[in-house]
């Protein structure tokens, strides 16, 4: 046997069974590479413990290895360069150590790596290196031509690989690649850039039509659901557009107007594709200048509260959430939705939070000694480091009852360090502090929470409550909530109330807590006191 050519074989599957396999392999291998067989038929001696291990961390998307392996039979001894492909093993085999063989296997060896080099092992499309020497060659873009750029990026991609871990991400993100490259067509190429960023480049003439139309097929590519061990789960793609040499003439300039356009695809509500414009620069300016201002906004004084009111059926008003308002000197009053997630990506949250907390708790001192205050919680917040003991001090230095603060968290929160997340919500419950769940029913409710989390009241999102009077289905998932929170020995509020009607029904399916315009829109701390002196709206659901 010796001189014999290296063999190629491929093996697919979890079972590894046989895929492909020359002439001769299949001569020498007889039977034991028959149709069915799989990679311990060829190579029983790969049984043993250590080539397993080599085989494991080959699959896992390591390094090719090289195992030899030596036939008690004939005493030959073979080398197997073990490898993971995109849909199992690959192995190549060499048969004895020539010189000449070991040059070939060296060969094939380099013809890997270099593949590998350029390829993402999940998923096997091209990967960040092949895409930036695509790109640069790319340019100068040839007089009448036009390349354009599609960057393509998951829409909660996170809360999938968080909750159903990292094995299911790993499936999304081959099933990503698979659904891009079945809606490409010639001069089109797809990579994965990193984590769930993919990118797209295309060579037509007729822009941006040609580009939109493609983008405009990726989006649809993922409204259906993926399927992980029986379960669907829906991620969406957010898709930005850049043409060359319209919006760059160069690589970096290119991908930063994709960039940009991917970031108006995400904001303007996600599961879209934007092709950028100016005027895409222009919002992007105002939105930076604006974060600028966020950095001296609290040190100006520019922050305030507006308290709106929680109605208890039995017991009429019994507290206020606080929401936090900042007014910009310039722009007028900036809404939470628009600073907020500013503040977090700026790591200024953590600063802003405790000042909320502290002149929320001094607010609450002067009303009624059994009105709670509510307090909205960003994820970044409740995972700095000591917040339990930033709670307790604002608490004792205040003179504010624990069991008069009611912290409202959303899922958000509980996606991350899942372990601390316990601890701190335990330490606050041993405290006194009450906590909520916010927006319930907006993300994945995953319903483990409630079992693990010792929550005193579950805020359901006014999303549901909107067509509650006419909207079956809404009635039927309220119905559902209000029995899981009661049957949990949690309390329920509804969020959202605007009508006589949706109070009623809330009512009549003993719904505990509402809150909304109805029952009293968010208010200064100055106008709570002539608020409760005339508390017509919220008796007339208490009755
Ligand atoms: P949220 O906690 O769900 O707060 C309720 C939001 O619904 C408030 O918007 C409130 O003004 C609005 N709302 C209340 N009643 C009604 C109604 O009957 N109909 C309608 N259509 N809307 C109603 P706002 O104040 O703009 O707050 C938006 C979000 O910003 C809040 O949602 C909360 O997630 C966040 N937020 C507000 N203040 C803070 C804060 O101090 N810290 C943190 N981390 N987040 C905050
Ligand atoms: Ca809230
Ligand atoms: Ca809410």
């Amino acid at each position: 046997m010796s001189g014999q050519p290296d063999e190629l074989v491929s093996f697919y599957g979890n079972s590894l069974k046989l895929a492909k396999c020359s002439l001769a392999v299949s001569k020498t291998y007889k039977t034991a590479a028959a149709p069915g067989a799989t990679l311990w038929d060829l190579y029983p001696e790969l049984l043993d413990l250590g080539a397993r291990s080599m085989i494991e961390a080959a699959l896992a998307g390591g390094l090719p290895r090289n195992i030899e392996i030596a036939s008690s039979s004939s005493g030959d001894s073979r080398s197997l360069l073990v490898f993971g492909t995109e849909r199992g093993l690959g192995v190549i085999e060499t048969r004895d150590r020539s010189a000449n063989s070991e040059a070939s296997t060296r060969e094939a060896d380099r013809a890997l790596l270099l593949h590998q080099a350029r390829h993402d092992v999940l998923t096997g499309l091209a990967n960040r290196r092949q895409f930036s020497s695509d790109l640069e060659t790319g340019f100068p873009v040839p007089k009448g031509q036009k390349l354009a750029l599609m960057l393509l990026d998951l829409d909660d991609f996170k809360p999938v690989n968080d909750t159903l871990g990292h094995g299911a991400g790993d499936v999304v993100l081959k099933m990503t690649a698979e659904r891009i490259q079945s809606v490409l067509r010639g001069g089109e190429t797809a990579y994965r850039l990193a984590g769930d960023e993919f990118a797209v480049i295309q060579r037509r003439r007729n822009q941006p039509a040609e580009a939109e139309e493609l983008a405009g097929s990726l989006v649809r590519a993922f409204k259906e659901p993926f399927t992980i061990d029986g379960i669907d789960v829906f991620v969406g793609a957010s898709v930005g557009i850049a043409i060359a040499p319209t919006d760059g003439n160069d690589g970096e300039q290119l991908m930063k107007a994709a960039d940009i356009a991917l970031y108006a695809a995400k904001n303007d509500g996600r599961g879209r594709a934007r092709t950028f414009n100016r005027s895409m620069m222009i919002m992007l300016e105002q939105r930076e200048t604006l974060r600028r201002s966020l950095r001296v906004a609290l040190k100006e004084r520019q922050f305030f509260i507006e308290y709106q009111p929680l109605v208890e059926a039995s017991d009429g008003i019994v507290g206020f959430e606080a929401l936090l308002r900042w007014r910009h000197p310039y722009a007028g009053v900036i809404p939470p939705s628009v600073f907020i997630p500013m503040a977090e990506a700026d790591g200024l949250m953590g600063d802003i939070g405790a000042w909320l907390l502290e002149q929320a708790c001094r607010e609450a001192s002067t009303w009624p000694t059994h009105f709670v205050v509510a307090v909205n919680l960003s994820p970044a917040e409740f995972l700095l480091d000591g917040f339990t003991d930033r709670v307790t001090g604002i608490l004792d230095e205040i003179g504010f009852p624990a069991e008069r603060l009611e912290i409202e968290i959303t899922e958000t929160v509980l996606l991350e360090r899942t372990a601390n997340n316990l601890d701190t919500l335990h330490t606050l419950e041993v405290l006194g502090v009450r906590i909520a769940l916010d927006d319930f029913g907006t993300r994945y409710s995953s319903l483990s929470y409630l079992q693990n989390f010792p929550f005193d009241t579950i805020k359901i999102d006014r999303h549901f409550i909107k067509d509650i009077e006419t909207n079956p289905k809404s009635q039927t998932i309220v119905r559902f909530v209000i029995g899981l929170a009661h049957g949990l020995g949690m309390r329920i509020t509804a969020e959202g109330v605007e009508t006589v009607g949706q109070a009623t029904w809330l009512r009549r399916e003993k719904c505990d807590r509402l809150q909304g315009y109805l029952l009293g829109a968010p208010m200064s701390a100055d106008a709570i006191g002539n608020f409760l002196r005339h508390q017509s709206l919220a008796a007339r659901w208490v009755g």
